[in-house]
Parts: C-alpha cells; structure tokens; sequence
C-alpha cells in the first residue's frame, strides 16, 4: 500500500471513530452545559435548550408586543474599548464576540454630569431619574432636590423591583436606584436608606462590611427587619430558600468581587435567581444589573481581570437575553456610566504615555500609597502583572492610559419597542436612557423636560 493511500485509509477509520464516539456523547448542543440559567435555578419545564447562537441570530427579527418588563444593564466604566478588547484576549463567546454585540440597536452615549468627569453618583443617577446631575450626589437633580427614580416608578405602577451588581450594593451605582442621598461616600448612611426607605424589592451584591458597621453603630435591626417583612442575609442559599414575601436585602462578600475566580454566585447566577422572583408578578418588573467589579479592576489597571468580568457580565446578560427571546415584552439596554481608564489599543496609549509625560505615570509604591492612587498607572499595571504571572503584559494588544475617569462617551445596545428610535435622539446622553426607560414603563414623560437633562 502506498504511503499516502495508507495514511487516507488511516483517516477515515479515524473520522468515523470520532463520529461514532460524536454520536454518543456529542447530541446535546454545548451551550445548553454551560447555560447559567439552568446552572443557577432547575429548569421551569422540560422544554429543549434553545442554543444560543439561534437566540442571537433571531434577536434582530423579533416581534414585540406591548412592553411589561425593562432590564438594564449598567457596565460600570465600560468605555468603548473594553468589549474589542475582550474580544481580542478572550476570543469572544460566539463567533469570537459577546453575545450582547448581537443586540439589534446600538448608540454612542455622552455621560453627563454638570461638574466635570461623571462618577458613578451622577452617571447611576442620569440612568436611573432621566436628570443630569453632580458628581457625589445619588438620586438628586442638579439642584439637589429628590427627584423619582425608575424603581420608585415601577413599585408605584405595581411592578416588581430588583437592583443587583458584583460591587458593594452600598456603592453608587446600586445606590442610585435605590436610594436619595447627597453624598455617595456615607456608605453606612446608605444602608440605612436602603433598608428604611428604599422600596426595591431586591437588593443584591457585596458590601456586607458596610452593612455590619450600621449594624455595630446602630443596633442589629433584627426586630426591624421582622415588623418590615425585610430577609436580609449574607448566604447564597438563603437567597434561593427566599420565598419571595416582603424584600430581600442580600451582601454576599465584604466589598467587592475583585476576582471572577471567586464570584460566588456569580452575577449570571444572581441575575437568574432575580428575574425568577420578580417575573411572578403579572405586572412585570424593573431589574438593574451592574458589572460593578469592572469599574474596580479598571481602577486598578488589570486588563485580564476585567476581561474576566466582561465576560461574567456578558454571561448575566445571556440570562436576560433567553428571558426576552420567550418573553416579548420585555425591553433589553445594555450600556455603561462612564468610562474608567481609557482603555485604548496598545499603540495608541503607548503613544498618548508618551505624549502626555506629565500625567504622572509614576512607578513608585511608597508615592502611590501615601497620595492619591490616581495617576499611578505603571504601579497599577506592575500589581497586575503580579497577580497575573502567566502572561506577559507587554504583549496585551489593549493598554490603559490612566487609572482615573474619564468623559469619554460610552455605548449602548438594546431589543424591544422604541429602542431603535432612542438611537436617533439627537445628542444621545445618559439621562436619555433614564427618560426613555421611564417613559417604557409608564407610558408618560419621565424625568427631566428640558433638552440639557437639568429642568
Ligand atoms: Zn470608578
């Protein structure tokens, strides 16, 4: 026999081995393993796992009726570079993207604030009130006067309420749809206005910590949370015993999840649990989901981990996304308060570092430490090189160009009734998408009336 000849016969019994074995074990699409929301609940119905790459090529041609529910998705400091990048390190999740880059209508969106760089305070509350507002302040117009978030809205028409997120619930994100309050840092003051005042049904993430402070500065409120039908707990099983009567306050780590790794559960996990409980009321319901934990790592400069989170939040959106591929009524947005780090393709932050000399790229801990962390950019990528010994940063196609904020706009993408219309409001900004949630929802003007987001 011919060499080649022999090396052909050798492959086909090989190729039929394979498909032999393919036959067996190989029936089942792989997405419906790797599914978060059966990962996290027991399957409603015994229906067949739609795969995934089938949702998000129907996204586009979905017909919507009236709309019931609206879930958000808040990347905390996704700039534009931070999905590219993932995709560049990762390779994607289908056909080498995330699966929200499949979501039919996008925009660019400028973050608003009226005193300089938004931070979470002002970005959280744009997304949540539909007013443009100062940095620090949660909830409050520019004047600093309590205007009604898109929670309060939803309770008020008899909707069901959640606001979950990987960072601290106490953070400004999460507190800016929870909460009114005039200075983001008085976390302790935070917690208290979340279990006294605020009506989300749900509140969830990390930040037990600062909860355990209130409860050491103020007594344990146990008698409180008993009169006020209010669970709150630090356990993951306690959060799927909840019977879903009365609110659910849940931190589940003392800050942040500052490693995927150990994100347990995982937000994909917590986003599953939420809409299950909320999706019982026939009214429907308003979730806010955050990747908080991105806003963290990019602080910190650590480009791995927060691809990891991209793609942890990336997977949380999937859960909304197969609730709303069966549940047409429900409006899917996914976008970011402001952009963290500046993220950009390595050439060009090598080249904007070199630029700009005076920004204080300072490679010296003890100066890191004893001033402000801000502009310590070489430290902060030295400290991710560490925790991260198998990969060489140098060799990262995306670099950041500082460990601050900055104003650079940010994206959106969404599925459902009027969305392809909020992608042509002229000068597309945050509060827009606070405005047009609102309105979503109720069905009325929501939030601010003039065309700078103030009035
Ligand atoms: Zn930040």
């Amino acid at each position: 026999m011919k060499k080649s000849v022999l090396l052909k016969s050798i492959s086909a019994v090989l190729l039929v081995l394979v498909m032999a074995v393919c036959m067996i074990s190989c029936d089942k699409p792989t997405e419906a393993v790797s599914d978060p929301t059966e990962a996290a609940t027991e399957a409603p119905t015994a229906e067949p796992v739609t795969p995934m790459e089938d949702i998000l090529a129907a996204l586009a041609s979905l017909e919507y009726g009236e709309v019931k529910n609206v879930i958000l998705y808040i990347g905390d400091g996704m700039g534009q570079s931070h999905v590219p990048a993932t995709d560049a390190i990762t390779g994607g999740r289908y056909k080498g993207k995330l699966a929200f880059e499949s979501l039919p209508n996008y925009g660019i969106v400028k973050t608003v604030c009226t005193e300089g760089e938004p931070d979470s305070a002002s970005g959280g509350t744009a997304l949540s009130t539909g007013y443009k507002g100062k940095r620090k302040q949660l909830g409050l117009n520019n004047k600093g006067k309590v205007v009604e978030n898109v929670v309060e809205l939803a309770k008020r028409l008899g909707k069901s309420t959640g606001v979950i997120t990987s960072e601290s619930i106490v953070d400004a994100t999460p507190a800016a749809f929870s909460i009114h309050a005039a200075n983001r840092n008085d976390e302790s003051k935070i917690a208290k206005l979340q279990i006294e005042e605020s009506v989300a049904d749900i509140i969830m993430g990390g930040g037990k910590a600062m909860y355990d402070k209130l409860f050491e500065d103020e007594g344990d409120y146990t008698e409180y949370f008993a009169n006020n039908n209010i669970t709150y707990t630090t356990k993951w099983d306690d959060v799927l015993a909840w019977n879903g009567q009365g609110r659910l306050i849940a931190t589940m780590t003392d800050d942040y999840w500052f490693f995927d790794k150990e994100m347990a559960p995982t937000l994909a996990e917590m986003t599953s649990r939420t809409i299950d409980i909320l999706s019982q009321n026939e009214k429907g319901f308003f979730l806010m989901v955050e990747g908080g934990a991105l806003d963290e790592v990019a602080h910190n400069a650590n480009l791995m981990e927060l691809t990891r989170h991209m793609v942890a939040f990336d997977e949380a959106i999937e859960v909304g996304l197969r609730y709303a591929y069966v549940n047409k009524d429900t409006i899917i947005i996914v976008t970011a308060d402001h952009n963290t780090g500046g993220l950009k393709t390595k050439e060009e932050a090598d080249a904007y570092i070199e630029k700009h000399p005076n920004e204080n790229y300072i490679s010296n801990e003890e100066w890191c430490l004893t001033n402000a962390k801000l502009h310590c950019l070489l430290e902060a990528e030295k400290i991710a090189q560490e925790q991260n010994p198998d990969v060489d940063w140098s060799t990262l196609p995306y670099r950041f160009t500082t460990i601050a904020h900055t104003s650079d706009d940010v994206e959106v993408w969404a599925i459902g009734p009027g969305t392809a219309e909020l992608m042509t409001t002229e000068k597309l900004a945050s509060f827009h998408i606070g405005k047009f949630i609102g309105k979503a929802l109720s069905g009325e003007e929501f939030g601010s009336t003039d065309a700078k987001g103030i009035k």
